[in-house]
């Protein structure tokens, strides 16, 4: 895509975010923001591009399997084919023919924007890049044998293979994946489940709006946050005062920019949301909508609701018993939920050859589109460098950043730099000048007009950095 005005300082930094190498991204990405105030309303262009880039023959030769094509797949496909050279045969696995971004779906729920517009296909990885894309599902892993069995009866053999599956959903409080996909849907994948949630807000009538969030880690700790302010900024607007957005939280607290939400609910949306940390024993059934469950303090509570949301607990797609992913024995977490990883290279602890980055992976960062492109980044960088016969990058330093709409028209902002620390072998949040001690992510001072301009640019910057 072209970029549409000339780059002012900021864009160039942006860009750059999306061209350089895995060491200098978290540095970039967080300079990017720190460089804009909050209500900075320079926003005129489209999407980057790493046009001028074309692979070059490194004299690397190796096949590459990449699974799933969300915003982790992606990024590693064009990035190792990017760094890695023509000589890395380099194939995605994806079951379906486009991706629909989870990224800005809130948004499609108050009808702010299309689903369509959230659509991105594999055309560029492909012509641009070089990618190889077979649409189809990954069944089976033999590590041994290293290859991958395909749902079309295929199988592809692998040098290295990067997974990058997602999330799948657990059937939970007594509601089961019909219920999902049919009456009460989670749409924290988005897709049908979306458009079906905005369907059955937009029916709603003066009434209530009840929405669960499952136990941390989860997937985008922002996200369940910002749907109850957009719901309840719709419900207010064209329902009138009478409509109420109830939140159930599994965890003791708001999990992400606390100080935002805090004055969101109890400020901007006052009176609309009404916010219930700490509970448990949630029930629903999902023909009559009644919501059961056991408040802080233990107390039974029922709510009879106009719509219900529940986001159920996930874990890493194909872990649950029986699946693929749990046949090749990828997830190793103590509750068999998620693969545990060696951060700086993602390769698996348990297997391997064998890498996993984004949702999928436990790794100390948050479960994030824009973190699964960094992790992506340090992923693909260190399968070069070990093709090259050299070690993976040993200080690698990531970024998240994250825009949160809390009305139709205004959105606050999140970000936070991650660095290694070797000595626990972990990535850790780290604060200006690298001291890890008290660092803390950093919320916007304000909740603005600007800053809901300003993230339309930074996410078309980053699906323009991870499918463009
Ligand atoms: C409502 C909402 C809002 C969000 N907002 C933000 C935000 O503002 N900022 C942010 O950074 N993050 C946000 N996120 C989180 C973000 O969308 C995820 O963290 C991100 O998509 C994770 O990327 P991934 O590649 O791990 O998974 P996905 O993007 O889900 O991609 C996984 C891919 O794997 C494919 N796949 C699954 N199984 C197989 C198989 N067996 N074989 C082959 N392919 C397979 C799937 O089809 C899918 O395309 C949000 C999420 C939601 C739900």
């Amino acid at each position: 895509m072209p970029i549409k005005a000339i780059p002012s300082r900021r864009r160039l930094l942006l860009l750059a975010g999306a061209a350089l190498g895995t060491s200098m991204l978290g540095g970039i990405g967080r300079l990017a923001l720190a460089d804009s105030d909050d209500d900075d309303s320079d926003n005129h262009y489209e999407e980057s591009a790493n046009t001028s880039f074309t692979p070059a023959n490194t004299g690397l030769n190796a096949r590459i399997v990449v699974v799933g094509g969300g915003m982790a797949g992606a990024t590693a496909a064009k990035y190792l084919r990017l760094w890695g050279g023509t000589g890395l045969q380099v194939t995605l696995v994806e079951p379906a023919a486009r991706y629909t971004s989870n990224i800005m779906s809130n948004l499609v729920l108050n009808g702010s924007r299309n689903i369509a517009t959230l659509d991105y296909g594999y055309d560029s990885l492909a012509a641009k890049y070089g990618v190889g894309v077979k649409t189809a599902r990954v069944v089976a892993i033999d590590a041994a044998a290293r290859t991958v069995a395909l749902s079309d009866g295929s199988s592809l053999p692998y040098d290295r293979l990067v997974v990058a599956p997602g999330v799948e959903f657990s059937d939970a409080y007594g509601l089961t994946q019909a219920d999902y996909a049919t009456r009460t849907p989670h749409a924290w994948q988005a897709g049908p489940q979306t458009s079906l949630l905005a369907s059955q807000l937009a029916a709603m009538q003066n009434g209530s709006f009840v929405m669960t969030i499952p136990k941390a880690p989860y997937r985008c700790p922002p996200g369940p946050y910002e749907r109850a302010c957009l719901v309840a900024d719709y419900l207010k607007t064209y329902r009138g005062a009478g409509s109420r957005v109830i939140v159930l939280d599994e965890n003791a607290t708001i999990q992400a920019e606390r100080e935002t939400f805090s004055h969101a609910f109890g400020v901007t949306h006052a009176g609309v949301i009404r916010y219930e940390a700490g509970v448990t024993g949630i029930q629903i059934d999902p023909v009559s909508r009644r919501v059961s469950y056991l408040d802080a303090v233990g107390n039974p509570q029922v709510i009879a609701a106009q719509a219900v949301n529940p986001i159920p607990p996930h874990r890493a797609t194909g872990s649950s018993p029986g699946g693929w992913l749990a046949a090749a024995g990828l997830n190793n977490s103590a509750d068999g939920r998620w693969c545990v990883v060696d951060v700086l290279s993602y390769e698996s602890t348990a297997q391997a050859g064998i890498h996993v980055i984004g949702d999928a992976a436990s790794c100390g960062l948050p479960k994030a589109g824009h973190v699964a492109n960094q992790e992506a980044k340090i992923c693909a960088d260190a399968i070069v460098r070990l093709l090259a016969g050299q070690q993976p990058d040993p200080a690698p330093v990531a970024n998240s950043a994250c825009y949160s709409p809390i009305t139709a028209g205004t959105a606050s902002w999140l970000t936070a730099v991650y660095q290694y620390d070797g000595a626990n072998r972990k990535m850790v949040l780290a604060a200006n000048g690298g001291n890890t001690v008290g660092a803390t992510a950093i919320e916007s001072a304000s909740v603005s007009s600007g800053n809901f301009r300003q993230m339309t640019t930074w996410f078309n910057t980053l699906m323009g950095d991870s499918f463009g």
